[in-house]
């Protein structure tokens, strides 16, 4: 379960207590805000805290001593403009802090993103809860025989069900050593910054992340990505419909030309000028190798 009772009235009673304030609301936002989005078997992803909204990226843009809004298609306009055109800084305007908690293998991946603030659970200074990532069966797969870097067909019958055991055999033993070793009834007990060390990547730890949101959706166009690894996929996939509700015209804007968009190096535009001609182009007219030409015929159909 990823939040405790306890957990869930201390946000129902920060959700309970509205202030006014001058600030730029977004409506979508507060209605996430505090709130716990479930992700894996015990993870989550709520918003703690967020500045800006849709016509602070105007403002800022327009350098405006007022709210910077002209009307809502023309702010729908300019941000578009501003996404087409890969101006970052009107987007770094607007601010998101988020509480998640992961698995230690999904936080290593997510961690390559510098530029972000973070802070992480002390597992030096508390104790670690007994709660690791366990794979749902439709997520147990085998290795890709065409993608190093992936997954393939799921895992069946007998051989589901003894990784399954393995997987959570393992959990246990690591977990009830570690509980053992940090003891301190009749033995001294060992430091908690080592009693952790044999503990599996699975284990879920947790952090406040904090981006802006030029950065965040550099993060959801690599991790909401089909390539990125289902785990860490589904953390950014929530992220996705978070943001959304936050800025709705950035989000339609960063779906069209980042998420749903494409970029051709000259060569393959020089073969899509050619085609529109009528000229029949293979991959050995060309003068793309092998990866590129499949790749280019991925994007264009
Ligand atoms: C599908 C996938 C597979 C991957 N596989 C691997 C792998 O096998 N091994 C591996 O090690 N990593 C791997 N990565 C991680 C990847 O190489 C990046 O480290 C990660 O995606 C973070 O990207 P970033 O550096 O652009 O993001 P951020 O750190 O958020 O940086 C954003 C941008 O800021 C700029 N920037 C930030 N810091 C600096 C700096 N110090 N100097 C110059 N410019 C900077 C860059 O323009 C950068 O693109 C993988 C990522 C994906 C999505």
């Amino acid at each position: 379960m990823p939040l405790s009772p306890e957990q869930q009235a201390e946000i129902d009673a920060l959700r309970s207590a509205p202030k006014p304030t001058l600030r730029a609301v977004s409506e979508g936002m507060e209605a996430h805000l505090y709130n716990a989005i479930p992700v894996l078997d015990h993870g989550f992803v709520r918003v703690i805290d967020y500045m800006g909204d849709d016509a602070a990226i105007c403002q800022a843009a327009r350098v405006s001593y007022g709210k910077g809004t002209k009307s809502v298609s023309n702010d729908e306009g300019l941000i578009r403009y501003l996404m087409r055109h890969w101006h970052s800084t009107p987007f770094e305007m607007c601010e998101v802090k988020l509480h998640v908690k992961l698995p230690v293998f999904v936080a290593r991946q997510w961690i390559r993103h510098r530029t972000a603030n973070v802070n992480e659970y002390s597992a030096r200074y508390s104790i670690l809860d007994r709660e690791f990532y366990i794979p749902e069966p439709d997520a147990l797969a085998a290795q890709s025989t065409v993608n190093n870097q992936g997954r393939g067909a799921v895992l069946e019958g007998e051989e589901a069900a003894r990784v399954l055991e393995i997987l959570k055999s393992d959990c246990n033993r690591a977990y009830d050593n570690y509980e053992t070793m940090i003891s301190d009834e009749g033995q001294q007990g060992l430091a908690r910054e080592l009693a952790r060390m044999n503990l599996p990547a699975n284990i879920y730890t947790q952090w406040y992340w904090k981006v802006d949101l030029h950065n965040l959706f550099h993060f959801l166009r690599l991790r909401a990505d089909a390539h990125a690894q289902y785990e860490i996929r589904v953390y950014a996939d929530a992220i996705c419909k978070v943001v959304a509700d936050w800025v709705p015209a950035a989000y339609s804007a960063f779906e069209d030309y980042r998420m749903g968009g494409a970029t051709l190096s000259g060569k393959a535009l020089d073969c899509l000028r050619r085609m529109l001609k009528g000229e029949e182009v293979t991959q050995e007219t060309s003068g793309m190798s092998k990866g590129e030409w499949r790749e280019f015929i991925g994007v264009v159909g």
